[in-house]
């Protein structure tokens, strides 16, 4: 089911005097494409949540539509969207069995939707296959580890067959074993389902590793929408550029200056002809080659080993943060010099954003 959000605005009135009002989701636009499975990522407090609660029904927008397909649902409620939703806290009936929270949605339906007992079997097993607890089935959730009650959660959200499933930080009370287990298996089962689903998430790898798209948000703005590795190739601001990566992007107080880039009195590299102003200049960690001859220089501090790689962490007066990492194939930097490091850029690497907009200039 292909997803439109259209001018879809949601604003909390202030709830004293003197208190503002937040603009929790402000003039989102999206399509997202049938059987896409997205991921909304972004800092506490940016509006995921909103957002996800938006299009399942629970919110009711300020203003903007939502369309599923064709079908315009920003009034339909929630039970009649055909959407499955699973939360961060799981939400199972602790006295109900894994069979019971699986069935439960199954037993309020209506009219043409309602089941036989025998088809409300058959849908649970199924479902219960699926994300592969068919064997917990009379177990009570208490019984469970975590990742198998987010296991039954996605169960009972799959139960109704939905066209849209909607994830709000499902990973987050798991273990960082469980974590890397359970976004493989979420990706599974949406590739396996091929049903269109949104993931909210404020994890940059998380988001980066199973989703097929991307939206990074922030202060209730889309800031950029893309597939996860043009978002990290291409990033459109500064906030973006340092919101994705492991370690983070190392960022430099620079200047264009006479078409080359220029991190204080080290030219970097000529740029195509474009007027001379400062900039932030923002280096991957796996942007910088070691280079005796190289136009830039960072003071050591100490190298990291990695195992394969090894983490260079040094300083530099203009830089951002107190320290800077670049990260150096192992073998390369056998022969580290002790204070200085000098290094060639790879291109690809390095953004430039203006100083005031923070905008990324080509
Ligand atoms: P988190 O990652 O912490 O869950 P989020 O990105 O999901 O954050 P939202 O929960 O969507 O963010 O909140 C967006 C903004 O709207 C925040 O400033 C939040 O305080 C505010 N907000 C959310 N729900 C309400 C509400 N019911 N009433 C008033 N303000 C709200």
């Amino acid at each position: 089911m292909e997803i439109k959000l259209e001018n879809l605005t949601k604003i909390f009135p202030a709830r004293k005097k003197g208190q503002k009002e937040v603009v929790a989701v402000d003039d989102f636009n999206d399509t997202i494409p049938d059987g896409m499975l997205v991921a909304l990522l972004g800092p506490s407090g940016c509006g995921k949540s909103t957002t996800l609660n938006l299009i399942c029904g629970l919110l009711k927008p300020t203003s903007g539509k939502i369309y599923f397909g064709d079908r315009d649902v920003t009034n339909v409620p929630p039970e009649y969207r055909g959407v499955g939703m699973v939360f961060q806290n799981y939400a199972l009936y602790p006295h109900m069995s894994v069979e019971q929270n699986i069935r439960f949605p199954l037993e309020n339906l209506k009219g043409d939707q309602k089941l036989s007992k025998e088809q409300m079997k058959e849908r649970v097993l199924a479902s219960a296959k699926l994300v592969m607890i068919d064997s917990l089935l009379d177990r009570k959730p208490k019984e469970l580890s975590g990742g198998q009650q987010q296991r039954v959660a996605i169960a009972r959200a799959l139960v109704k067959l939905p066209q849209v499933l909607l994830l709000d930080e499902p990973l987050s009370n798991l273990d960082a074993r469980l974590r890397l287990q359970t976004r493989e298996e979420i990706r599974r089962i949406q590739k396996e389902t091929k049903i269109t689903t949104i993931f909210v998430t404020h994890d940059q790898d998380e988001a980066m590793s199973i989703s097929d798209m991307i939206v990074v948000m922030k202060d209730g703005k889309v800031q950029q929408i893309g597939k996860p590795q043009e978002v990290y190739d291409h990033p459109i601001n500064l906030f973006v550029a340092k919101f994705l990566g492991t370690p983070p992007i190392n960022v430099f107080e620079g200047a264009i200056f006479e078409n080359g880039l220029w991190i204080g009195e080290e030219k970097l590299f000529d740029l195509m002809p474009t007027e001379d102003r400062p900039v932030f200049v923002a280096i991957r960690p796996e942007g910088f080659v070691l280079d005796e001859h190289g136009p830039f220089s960072l003071d050591l501090i100490r190298p990291e080993v990695l195992g394969r790689d090894i983490s260079i962490v040094a300083k530099h007066k203009k830089a951002q943060s107190e320290t800077i990492r670049a990260i150096i194939d192992a073998f390369e930097a056998k022969h580290l010099p002790k204070d200085i490091v000098r290094f060639y850029l790879k291109p690809h690497k390095v953004h430039v954003f203006d100083a005031i907009s923070q905008e990324r200039i080509e």
